[in-house]
């Protein structure tokens, strides 16, 4: 069965002209579905029942199978592990704190750029999700907060995946959310993350889409980049970090910068003083985040006072930088951890 998440409007108006259904139906349907929020068809009151029934004969309401939940113990981080029709499994998480409920989705079963510290690039690449799978996910987010009497206030894709490589069909699933008609999510509260697929930023660049965009960089030498993400040979930093200019003049947007802080690895002073340099002068602000351990990478998290350090130096330069907590480390929130753990469970 198709899963109507997968629906965009035009497509829902088409079928229902198709079924010699008045036009408002479609509304009608697509505010069942983002803004009551109904968890089946069937529920879709406001439509009379024929149309429901043959509505839930020929689509799901969403395709995602919850296989594991895990909340942190200061409550704040929910973890979702999906099984998707497929048998391919994907993480969610939905994150409350600083007065923002932030669902982190993924955009990818897997990812192919394969970072030496991720999760997921461990994994390696299994498909790509459709737009639906994504909405899906937010769509899982919303409701959990609704039956709370609150409303989801971010979208981020930092979840399994790069977004870049799976472009159109991201697009299309923020358009969706974002749709004034439907959960009216504002493009200001969402952020696409990505590994710097330096050709896909430059179409975005032109897009004319109001996201934000944070580019992963977490070295300031090709050198040491190239080894934590392998993706920086194809991509290197001198053409990425002039299209991140480029990307910054075109769309009047301040772009954020990742940087996972490994001990010994990328903290140092040297680092530090070499992305200075690089991001001199550009609208932009740096997170860092001490690394979130992962099962086949033996690296540790750069202490608390070299997070400090490397912070302070940017600063000094005038680059905005904070330095983001682990958030939920004790249900390891980090992309494609979930699911790696359960997997080292089964083949124990
Ligand atoms: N593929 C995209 C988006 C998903 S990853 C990207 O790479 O940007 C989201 C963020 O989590 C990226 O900045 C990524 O580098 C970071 N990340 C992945 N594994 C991590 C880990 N073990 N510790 C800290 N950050 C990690
Ligand atoms: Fe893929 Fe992002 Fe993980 Fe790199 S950090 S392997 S790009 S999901």
């Amino acid at each position: 069965m198709k899963n109507i998440l997968d629906m965009s409007t035009p497509s829902l108006l088409k079928k229902m002209r198709a079924w010699g259904e008045p036009d408002y139906r479609a509304r009608q349907i697509w505010s069942a579905i983002y803004q009551q929020q109904v968890v089946s068809l069937q529920q879709a009151t406001s439509l009379p029942s024929s149309l429901r029934q043959r509505l839930a004969s020929e689509f799901i309401l969403g395709n995602l199978t919850t296989i594991t939940k895990q909340q942190s113990v200061d409550g704040h981080t929910l973890k979702v592990l999906f099984r998707l029709p497929d048998g391919k499994e994907i993480e969610t998480v939905l994150m409350r704190y600083n007065n923002r409920r932030t669902v982190c989705i993924s955009t990818q079963a897997g990812c192919a750029v394969g970072c030496e510290f991720c999760a997921t690039g461990q994994m390696g690449f299994e498909r790509n999700l459709t737009a639906g799978e994504m909405v899906g996910q937010v769509l899982w987010a919303s409701r959990i907060l609704r039956t709370e009497g609150i409303r989801l206030t971010n979208i981020v894709l930092m979840g399994m995946g790069e977004p870049l490589y799976n472009y159109a069909n991201c697009l299309n699933a923020l358009d969706r959310l974002s749709d004034e008609n439907g959960m009216g999510v504002s493009p200001r509260r969402i952020t696409l993350s990505t590994a710097g697929i330096t050709p896909v930023i430059e179409r975005l660049a032109h897009a004319g889409r109001r996201e934000r965009l944070a580019v992963s960089l977490h070295a300031a030498t090709d050198e040491l980049r190239s080894q934590l993400m392998p993706v920086n040979q194809r991509h290197p930093l001198g053409p990425l970090l002039a299209t991140c200019k480029e990307y910054i003049e075109i769309t009047g947007q301040r772009l954020s910068f990742e940087w996972a802080l490994i001990d010994k690895v990328n903290d140092s002073e040297e680092q530090a003083q070499a992305l200075c340099q690089m991001l001199s002068g550009m609208l932009c602000h740096v997170n860092l985040i001490p690394l979130n351990p992962t099962d086949d990478y033996s690296e540790a998290p750069a202490s608390q006072a070299a997070a400090t350090r490397f912070k302070k130096h940017l600063e000094r330069a005038n680059i905005p930088a904070t330095v983001r907590l682990r958030r939920g480390i004790d249900i390891r929130a980090g992309c494609g951890q979930l699911r790696s753990k359960r997997r080292m469970r089964v083949q124990k």
